[in-house]
Parts: structure tokens; sequence; C-alpha cells
């Protein structure tokens, strides 16, 4: 089976030939279709995270993953070989109650692994092997775009997490039938994907990156209704706006810190992005900075992974875009290369791309690989 490798901590991305993983009762063979790229594979590959099985030498690198089952074992009844497939990333650790609730996206003991980030294999290979139960099936008409599901359900459960926190004070923005706002900061797959799921929602969106009106991002948002704003000299860009909803999906702690102000009363900010470890001390006005989360109800919250029932939202959500925006999903898709060119895709970020994909077999979904 040919995979893509990394050996953690050491960076570099090779692939090679490794041996089939055995089909156990209660599992499928999954011949791989496509597989996203994302800055998570970046810093695997740079030897930023990551970290190889307990006893073997190397990790299969990948986790937005696309496949179609090839192979069922005994005791499988409700999938069949041909079934369209989106495997789930995290694992649970099986001691904590979230996981032992079917929950691992909030496990407390730390001890979960994910496919193709740490301690289990991941996607970018010809095949993998999984058990049903982490496994969702996608309907035959999705199949173009459902390699956008796995950082969609990011998504998904970062919208969950910030909704339960403006639910405190329903009552109070349930009046006078305005739309609720969101500041999306970001514009790379993960920024694009919650402005689509937040405007589908009914918000107002604005969202921001530091580029001007130009990009594939910024006329895809203007297609679907939103603001792109650039904030490259700040973001006085955006006037004296506050939004309910701030979504962060950039991974910069400045600007995370500078968007706390942005927070309406009653608001929250949801942190999705991960900043590297370490920085330096920032000097930060403690007194206002926190006079304003109290007098204003203002919450931050951090959201990481996502749950089985976010993969089953973003399945919904993804038919929406489809039906509401034809193409809009699948334009985010901006370029599919073969497997062989993962140590260049996976190795070098391309800052023109929104979502770079790993066609790995063909007679998978979208034009070939070039
Ligand atoms: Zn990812
Ligand atoms: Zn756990």
């Amino acid at each position: 089976v040919r995979a893509v490798l990394v050996r953690p901590p050491r960076p570099g991305v090779t692939v090679e030939e490794v041996p089939p993983a055995p089909l156990v009762p209660g599992s499928v063979r999954v011949t791989v279709l496509e597989c996203g790229v994302c800055g998570t594979d970046h810093d695997i590959a740079a030897g930023k995270y990551g970290r190889a099985p307990d006893g073997v030498p190397y990790l299969i690198l990948g986790h937005e993953n696309l496949g179609r089952i090839a192979e069922v074992s005994a005791g499988v009844p409700l999938f069949q070989v041909g079934d369209v497939v989106v495997a789930t990333v995290r694992r649970g650790c099986g001691a904590c109650p979230f996981c032992r609730a079917g929950r691992p996206d909030f496990c407390t003991t730390g001890r979960y692994s994910e496919r193709g980030i740490t301690g289990a294999p991941g996607y970018f290979a010809e095949e993998y092997v999984e058990r049903t139960e982490y496994l969702v099936r996608v309907p035959p008409s999705l199949a173009g775009v459902a390699v956008l599901l796995e950082p969609l359900t990011v998504i998904e459960k970062a919208i969950v997490q910030g909704e339960a926190v403006r639910a405190r004070a329903a009552v109070a923005s349930g009046g006078g039938g305005a739309s609720p706002t969101a500041l999306v900061a970001g514009t790379g797959a993960v920024g694009m994907l919650a402005s689509l799921a937040l405007r589908a929602r009914g918000y107002t969106v604005t969202a921001i990156d530091r580029h001007d009106g130009s990009t594939r991002a910024a006329k895809l948002l203007r297609g679907v209704g939103a603001v792109h704003a650039d904030v490259a000299a700040g973001l006085s860009a955006l006037g004296e706006a506050r939004y309910d909803l701030v979504l962060e999906a950039a991974g910069s702690p400045s600007l995370a810190f500078a968007l706390i102000d942005r927070i309406a009363l009653n608001g929250v900010l949801v942190l999705t992005g991960i900043p590297d470890a370490g920085g330096t001390p920032a000097p930060v006005p403690e007194g206002d900075l926190l006079r304003g989360l109290v007098l204003g109800n203002r919450a931050i919250v951090g959201s990481v992974n996502a749950s089985r029932a976010d993969f089953e939202t973003g399945l919904r959500d993804l038919a929406a875009f489809e039906s509401r925006w034809p193409g809009v999903a699948s334009s985010l898709i901006t370029s599919r290369r073969p497997l062989d060119d993962a140590p260049s895709v996976v190795g070098h970020r391309d800052p023109g791309s929104i979502k770079t994909v790993l066609r790995v077999a063909d007679g998978g979904p979208g034009p070939p690989a070039r």
C-alpha cells in the first residue's frame, strides 16, 4: 500500500510502500479517493507536532478523508461495498467520562489518539481499515465536496459551542427580528466553511483577512452574501462594529486578542485556530479587557475536534451549501494533486490556495489530478 509517511519529531515527508492493515471483524477496508491537506499536516511535516503509533517507526499522515468501501468483514450489517464514507479522526482514551459517552473531542486525560496526527495511522494512503462505528456514510450527490466534511466538522462544533453560550441571552436577542451578526477571522478553508455555515444559519457575516477584494476567497464570500474586509492595516477597517458571534480561524494570538474588543454585548468569541506554542509577553490592558467581559456578559471559548453529531450536521450543511450556492463548496478545492506529489504539497504552504486535495484513487470525484 502506497502511503505518505512522516517520522516525528523529525521533519520530512516520504511516499513509501507499507503493509496493508488486517481486516478484523467489525471493520471495513476503504479505498481512499481524496484527502485534504491542512495546516496541521504542514506542522507535522515540519516536525512541530505528531506522534507515530506505539511500536511503529512512522506515522501515515492525513486526517481529512473521503473513500469508498472495498471490502466488508463479517458482522457489518449497515455498510456495503461501494458505500462512500468519511472517517472521524479522534479515538477516545476509553477511560474518561467524555470518551465513554462517545465525546472524545472533550477528552480530559489527553490519552486519545488521532488518525494521521497522533498515535494512529492516517488516510494519506491507497487504503485504510476502520471499524464502522467511526464511519459516516456520504450520499453520492455530495461525493464531489465531501472531502471538505472533516474540516467543516471543526466549525460545526465551534458554532454549537458559540450558540450554547449565546443561548444564555436568548430572550434578549430574540427581540426585533434582526439577524445575528458574525465576524469570521480567516479565509482559509476552515474560515470559508465557517462563513458558509453561518450564512446558511441566517447570520449576517463579515469575513476578514489580509488581502484585498480580488482574491478567489473574497469573490466567493461576496457570492454567498457575506462581506469581505481587508484588515492588513488593522481591525479599524471594521469601523466600530461588534458581533454576536466572533469565530477565529486564523491561529494568530495577536489577532485573537484584538478580536476580544469586537464581541458584542452578550456575545462570544470562539477560538479554533491553534497558535504556535510560546510567544513573547504582550502588554494587555487587563482592566479594560476584564471589565469588558464582565460588564458585557461576554465569553471566550476554545473549541477543538468534533463529535460524530458534528459530522452528521456537516453533511446536512454541505447539502444546504450545494442547493443554495451551487459550485461554491467545490470552488474551495483549489487544486487536486496525485498522492506522489505529497512531499511537495505537504512540505510547502501555498498561500494562493484555499484547499489542496490529494487525489488518491482513479474514479474518485472531481477532475483528474494535475
Ligand atoms: Zn485538517
Ligand atoms: Zn478521554
